[in-house]
């Protein structure tokens, strides 16, 4: 299944699709400090952590640089 979905990105980065975005893991201790640090609004509160919207997130690491558990992580 990961060679599938390779495929499936190779071929959105072709049609021009942008398919980078981070994603926040389990570790998130839900401080909030990332979301103020986001310059396209796409960090908000889940059920129980942050969660980064990928239509939104332009990848720029920001959030990354913030946050006490390195739960933000590139795709
Ligand atoms: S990587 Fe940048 S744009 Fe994406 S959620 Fe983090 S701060 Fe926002
Ligand atoms: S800075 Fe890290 S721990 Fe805090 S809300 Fe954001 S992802 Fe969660």
């Amino acid at each position: 299944m990961a060679v599938f979905g390779n495929l499936i990105r190779v071929i959105l980065e072709l049609e021009g699709e942008r398919v980078m975005a981070y994603f926040i893991t389990s570790d998130c201790i839900a401080c909030g400090a990332c979301e103020g640090e986001c310059p396209v609004e796409a960090i908000s509160m889940g059920d129980d952590i942050y969660v980064i919207d990928p239509e939104k997130c332009t990848d720029c690491g920001a959030c990354a640089e913030v946050c006490p558990v390195d739960a933000p992580q590139p795709e």
